[in-house]
């Protein structure tokens, strides 16, 4: 995956990123997703799963409460956020190596509160809200 940076105007066009960026991906892939409270974190994965065809956008919702989603059934996708987690951790006391071992996707939100280090291959997007409609994404590595 090439690195990149794009500037998005609406969240319909951040959710075409996100399709863009599903097609991009083979498994094991791990995405961690950095950025605040409203930065597209979600909107970004409901591209994601919906361009790999394994969801429906209003399908996917924040797995805040119980913390990870699974959706499809060949290939495995896991939506992690850890918005609600209390202290950092690493990838493998969250069980999130065992998913990746298993050739999933493992999209992360909150990827802030993995304790270092995280793997070396994984997709890093940084999402920024730059005003109200507008949010910048940076695409790192993979
Ligand atoms: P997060 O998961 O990072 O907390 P969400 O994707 O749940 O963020 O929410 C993003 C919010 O920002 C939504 O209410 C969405 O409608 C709004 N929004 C406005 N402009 C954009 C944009 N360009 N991209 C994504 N979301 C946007
Ligand atoms: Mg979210």
């Amino acid at each position: 995956m090439t690195s990149r940076e794009v500037t998005t105007s609406s969240p319909e066009e951040t959710l075409a990123f996100g399709r863009r960026l599903a097609g991009e991906l083979k498994a094991p892939a791990l995405v961690l997703l950095y950025g605040d409270l409203g930065a597209g974190k979600t909107t970004l994965v409901k591209g994601i799963v919906s361009g790999l065809g394994l969801a429906r956008e209003d399908e996917v919702t924040s797995p805040s409460f119980v913390f990870v989603h699974v959706f499809g059934d060949g290939l495995r996708l896991y939506h992690v956020d850890l918005y609600r987690i209390e202290q950092s951790a690493e990838l493998e006391t969250l069980g999130l190596d065992d998913l990746l071992a298993e050739k999933a996707i493992v999209l992360v939100e909150w990827a802030e509160r993995l304790s270092l280090p995280a793997p070396a291959a994984a997709v890093r997007v940084r999402l920024e809200t730059v005003s109200d409609q507008q949010r910048r994404i940076r695409v790192e590595g993979g």
